[in-house]
């Protein structure tokens, strides 16, 4: 079964079961891997380039506390040139899924089948992220006031796509290996 549809992953990926764990006694946890290094969609309107990361999923009395960092790649507009580019970033994730729903205050909860939706969890964080200003890069000189060009001068303009590829090998190096087969 191939959860591929119009070249991006679907959203019903970014559901984890969770039944195994909740069957064991509080304190019990898991890593689970996650690793996305093509589009994946988040929302009806929300998709990202990438996301891989490790998350740390603790039984605890309320529920299910998901802890952990994950890598993020989402497509932004460079709020100098304008510029669409890819805006990778790492999120910190800690947050309880309530078990049974509703047993606190929690804005999320384990499902009837024991599954955790991260969907929800990154539509927040992700738009959080992006209200904050972003540049496609630090030396992006941004659009000429009189003609609306993009600037590009002897110290301005560097290789986007070797800078990148540098500040992702960081992340991930597998994804290094995805660029090459790009
Ligand atoms: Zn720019």
């Amino acid at each position: 079964m191939s959860a591929t549809v119009g070249g991006y992953l679907n959203k019903r990926l970014l559901r984890i079961n969770v039944g195994f764990l909740l069957s064991e006694g509080p304190g019990n946890s898991r890593e689970i891997p996650i690793e996305f290094s093509q589009r994946v969609q988040v929302d009806e309107d929300l998709f990202l380039g990438a996301l891989t990361g490790r998350l740390i999923l603790t039984r605890t009395k309320e529920g299910i506390l998901v802890q952990g960092q994950l890598n993020v790649a989402h497509e932004r507009e460079c709020d100098r040139c304008l510029e669409e580019f890819e805006h990778r970033f790492g999120l910190d994730i800690a947050e309880l899924y309530a078990s049974p729903p509703g047993a606190n205050k929690s804005a999320f909860s384990v499902d009837s089948n024991g599954e955790i939706d991260l969907a929800p969890l990154l539509r927040e964080e992700v738009l959080i992220e992006a209200t904050y200003r972003v540049v496609c890069q630090d030396s992006c000189r941004g659009l000429c006031a009189e003609t609306g060009d993009k600037l590009v001068g002897e110290s301005g303009l560097r290789d986007r796509g070797d800078d990148f590829a540098e500040n992702f090998t960081e992340i991930d190096p597998r994804l290094a290996v995805l660029k090459q087969l790009l």
